[in-house]
């Protein structure tokens, strides 16, 4: 299934495009639960990304290996858009979202400074530029495991370019839907909730994902509206929940939000962005639902919240650090941290690493000829 997929997916894109309208994809009814297990997985080795503010009892930077097993995630702030890091009690991690193109650089800093070479689960939640323009360049600087994505079709370059990197890296799509699972171990549990259909509003194709560890679960919802929340039969009860749509009104309705009852709200969402999100009237929604706490990364930056099954603790404001080198991940040359060019250059293109010489140039980077970096 998955190389025709990813085919049918380009085709249908293309044809969009020729159109200058939306397709809806009408698949093949196979099965999508063909899910390979992940070769060799890169653990965390350690945390060495900072944070500037807790925001509550326990430090966030040690060994994971030393601690009791926790599962950890981080709301990555990308401005307008989506982007969420989750590092698993086995070791493995997952990303959902990267945010726009401009912001990449900041997914694959967080990821490569907290000690990760490959990414094992990679969600697309919807073909929507601010949860996926940087996936392209974020999927490229990491060695991959599995790709899941709704079949939905986006009408973007973005999402032109994501779907032929997947393809020229080998890697195919396993199909984001309601009821297909991940199969985790240690513990974590991850189960796709939605899409139950796929409609002609991109928004409401989103894939959200209902992870949970121990006693604690969270719940991803990508953009889905009230129209989506609607189709949802699955449990979603959780502790933690990525409010949909960024805080918009036309998410968060009384009745999805009542079957959730999260304890915790995050909204990820831009500072001064042009919808004025959140709106208001799904703020008062979460607080009527009982949601006791509100965090917003147009005002906190980075939000972390980790739990070992019992506890939650959240921890704002971690930035990547401990880095070597700087990475133009646009030009794909490595500069020493101190390096003139790695001073001047535009953020957009810039991402931090601590990963070997050796790693990056697999990757593709070439070494700057005038700082000569050197391990
Ligand atoms: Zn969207
Ligand atoms: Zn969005």
């Amino acid at each position: 299934m998955k190389k025709r997929l990813i085919l049918f997916l380009l085709a249908s894109t293309l044809l969009a495009l020729g159109a200058c309208g939306y397709k809806v994809p009408v698949l093949p009814d196979e099965s999508s639960q063909s899910i390979a297990s992940a070769s060799e997985s890169t653990s965390a080795e350690s945390i060495s990304a900072e944070s500037t503010s807790a925001e509550s009892t326990s430090a966030e930077s040690s060994q994971p290996e030393a601690e009791a097993k926790e599962l950890k995630v981080h709301y990555i702030d990308v401005w307008q858009g989506d982007s969420a890091f989750i590092e698993l009690p086995d070791g493995k991690c997952m990303l959902i979202d990267s945010g726009e193109y401009e912001y990449a650089g900041r997914v694959i800093s967080l990821i490569d400074c907290l000690g990760y070479k490959k990414l094992d689960y990679v969600i697309v939640t919807h073909p929507h530029t601010d949860h996926m323009g940087g996936m392209q360049r974020v999927i490229e600087n990491f060695k991959i495991g599995e790709i899941y994505m709704p079949e939905a079709v986006g009408d973007t370059g973005a999402f032109i370019n994501l779907l032929e990197a997947i393809d020229n890296m080998g890697l195919s799509i396993n199909i984001a839907k309601s009821g297909v699972e991940i199969p985790l171990s240690s513990g974590a549990k991850a189960r796709f909730v939605a899409p139950v259909a796929i409609v002609e509003d991109l928004n409401n194709c989103s894939a959200m994902l209902h992870l949970s560890y121990g006693e604690r679960s969270f719940l991803f919802t990508g953009d889905a509206e009230i129209l989506e929340e609607e189709t949802v039969t699955d449990n979603i009860d959780c502790d933690v929940l990525k409010v949909g749509h960024h805080g918009s009104y036309t998410s968060s309705g009384n009745a999805f939000l009542k079957k959730a009852s999260p304890e915790i709200a995050v909204i990820s969402c831009g500072k001064g962005n042009d919808y004025g999100h959140p709106h208001s009237d799904a703020l008062k929604r979460l607080e009527k639902a009982g949601v006791k706490k509100i965090y917003r990364t147009d005002l906190l930056g980075n939000i972390t919240v980790a739990t070992n099954g019992k506890t939650l603790e959240t921890v704002y404001g971690i930035k990547p650090s401990g880095y070597k080198w700087v990475l133009n991940i646009g030009s794909k040359k490595l500069h020493a941290a101190e390096c003139d060019s790695a001073i001047e250059m535009k953020e957009s293109n810039k991402a931090y690493s601590k990963r070997s010489l050796k790693e990056l140039q697999e990757l593709g980077y070439t070494l700057c000829g005038s700082c000569k970096p050197q391990e």
